[in-house]
Formats: structure tokens, C-alpha cells, sequence
């Protein structure tokens, strides 16, 4: 028998799958990573990783201490399936909007989960003050991942995010487009793609609610509407966010993210989360853009619509959110 395959080893090295009904109509050539296939499910699993054996190597994460973190589930989910070999316990406080399948998924790994009502960063009580506190209580039992602070997040994306996609897309990359929730994602890419080709264009999809597309815009942090995507969008700027090289930020609303949802499952086969459609989306936007032009566009699939499947294939939530699903993308 060779090396044992363990669950680290297949987080990660995912498909950039191309979209051929959705680069003929724009005559570009549009990519996306299938990170819903990394074992926990979502692209917050790379990041999971990063975060555990850099702590490790830093001797801040000992055999027997729990890992606490504030989020919206994903990351809880990454951090879990991770721990498990390594007996970590986990502590994961959440705001209590999210989909159940969230937290059933976390609950069957064995998680503790503190469940609040979702509100401005600036109020105490929100997930990340929560999380940080609860590692304040007794430092020697609890490990505080921080995504959103710690660099690690970031670092993990470029080490692997980056170059892989580089590598799959055979080094022609023109454009990079990807939401934001802490920023991990877009930054590791973002920086690893204009070291490879500084002409790489990036772009910044934000959904409703969040600040980040006035901050690029503008440099104020300002909002409005809201979204039902869940990850993505924030207020404030995280350090991982620092790392990103942004070039232009597109806002994308919620019709516009079920539309492309519902499009992708009729007619790419493929069942994709809420902030994997906003992505799509906005790689097809930019694509239409660039029409005809031959561009390689690429984007994330961050986890599978079956992590919300009570919510977006369930006629009577679309209803009650106003959302209906259009024939027509443009
Ligand atoms: N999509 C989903 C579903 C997520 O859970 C997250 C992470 N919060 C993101 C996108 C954004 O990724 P990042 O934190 O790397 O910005």
C-alpha cells in the first residue's frame, strides 16, 4: 500500500470547469472553479486548512483545545471537517438567518453552535465579537481562527486558489472576477494572477447590502438594499481585503443571482450556491462586455445550491423573498 489519501489531501485541486452554453452567447470564454467539491463543500475548506496547519506550525493550536470561530457557516463546516482526524473540538457561532442545512451539517460533525440574531459589526453581539470573546474566556482551551483577520486565509488562496487556476486555464487568465466575505479568496487570486500577468483585470462582485462596491467606487464604505446570498458582502475592511488588487467593483442584485442559479441548473447541469451564482453572474456581465472578444474570463463556485436547497428550490421562500427566476439573463 502507498500514502494513505486523508480528507486534507482532497481539499482543494478542484475542476475549472467551463460553461460552454454561457461562452457561446457571449463569445468569450468563461471558466469557473468547482470549489463545492472540496470535502466540507465549499471553498472555505482551503481556507480551514490554511488556517489549522499554520497554527500548528505556530504552536498556538495544541492536541485537545477547541476552535472557535464566528461564521456564516461555511467556514464552521471547513473548520470542522478538518478537526475531526485531529481531534479538535469546535465552538462556531453563527447568526441564525442562515440555511438549515448549514446547521444540520454542523451539528452531524459534532459542533457546538451558538446561534444570534444577524447585526451591524459595530453591535457587540455580533458573530465575530462573540467568537473573539469566547477565545478571551480561557486561551489555553480555545483557538480563535479569525478568518477575517487572519492572513493565513489569504496566503492559503495563493498558495494553491492562484495556481491552480493559472495552471488549468493554460496561463491565460484575462480576467478574475469573485465576491467577497472576508476577502480570502479574492485577495490570494487577485495577487497571485498580477504577479503572473499584471494585465489581468480584476474585478470586485458585490451583492446588495454590502459596502465594498461604493468603497471601490468612491473609497466611502456605504450600502444599500439587501441580499438573501449568504458569505459574502461586508462593511469594513478586513486585512485579508487589504491584500486584494481590485481593478473594478460590479454590483449584482439578488434577481439577477436566481436568474443565473436557475439558468445554470437548466442548462449547464449545475447546482450552484447563492454567492457561486452572483460569481456567474458577473463573469457572463463582464463576458457580454468583452463580447466576441475571445477573453478568458474566470470566477468561483464557492459551494452547491444543495446547501440551500430549503430556501432556493422552495417555491414558497422565492415567493416570500419577491424573487422569480427569469427566462431571460440579459
Ligand atoms: N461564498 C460563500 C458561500 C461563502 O461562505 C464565503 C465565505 N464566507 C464566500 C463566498 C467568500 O469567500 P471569502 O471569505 O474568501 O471572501
Amino acid at each position: 500500500m502507498g500514502k494513505h489519501t486523508l480528507i486534507q489531501d482532497i481539499v482543494g485541486h478542484t475542476p475549472l470547469l467551463y460553461l460552454p452554453s454561457l461562452s457561446k452567447k457571449s463569445g468569450c470564454h468563461i471558466y469557473a472553479k468547482a470549489e463545492y467539491l472540496n470535502p466540507g463543500g465549499s471553498v472555505k475548506d482551503r481556507t480551514a486548512l490554511g488556517i489549522i496547519q499554520d497554527a500548528e506550525k505556530r504552536g498556538v493550536l495544541k492536541p485537545g483545545m477547541t476552535i472557535v470561530e464566528g461564521t456564516a457557516g461555511n467556514t464552521g463546516i471547513g473548520l470542522a471537517t478538518i478537526a475531526a482526524q485531529r481531534g479538535y473540538k469546535c465552538l462556531m457561532v453563527l447568526p441564525n438567518n442562515q440555511s438549515i442545512e448549514k446547521y444540520q451539517t454542523l451539528e452531524a460533525l459534532n459542533v457546538e453552535i451558538r446561534k444570534f440574531p444577524p447585526c451591524p459589526f459595530a453591535d457587540q453581539n455580533h458573530f465575530y465579537h462573540q467568537a473573539r470573546r469566547i477565545s478571551e474566556t480561557d486561551p489555553e482551551k480555545y483557538f480563535w481562527a479569525n478568518q477575517f483577520e487572519n492572513t493565513a486565509n489569504f496566503q492559503t488562496h495563493y498558495d494553491t486558489t492562484g495556481p491552480e487556476i493559472w495552471q488549468q486555464a493554460d496561463r491565460k487568465v484575462d480576467i478574475f472576477c469573485s465576491a467577497v466575505g472576508t476577502g480570502g479568496t479574492l485577495a490570494g487570486v487577485s495577487k497571485y494572477l498580477k504577479e503572473m500577468n499584471p494585465n489581468c483585470h480584476i474585478a470586485l462582485l458585490d451583492p446588495m447590502g454590502s459596502g465594498l462596491f461604493e468603497y471601490v467606487q468612491s473609497g466611502q464604505m456605504k450600502s444599500t438594499g439587501s441580499s438573501v446570498t449568504e458569505g459574502i458582502g461586508i462593511m469594513r475592511v478586513t486585512e485579508n481585503f487589504k491584500q486584494a488588487k481590485v481593478d473594478q467593483a460590479l454590483q449584482i442584485n439578488d434577481d439577477q443571482m436566481i436568474t443565473m442559479l436557475y439558468y445554470l441548473a437548466k442548462h449547464e447541469g449545475l447546482l450552484i450556491g447563492t454567492s457561486a451564482a452572483l460569481n456567474v453572474y458577473g463573469a457572463y456581465q463582464l463576458a457580454m462586455k468583452n463580447k466576441g472578444s475571445g477573453k478568458n474570463i474566470v470566477t468561483i463556485l464557492c459551494d452547491s445550491a444543495l446547501r440551500y436547497q430549503s430556501k432556493v428550490f422552495n417555491s414558497e421562500w422565492l415567493k416570500e423573498k419577491n424573487l422569480t427566476p427569469s427566462e431571460n439573463l440579459d
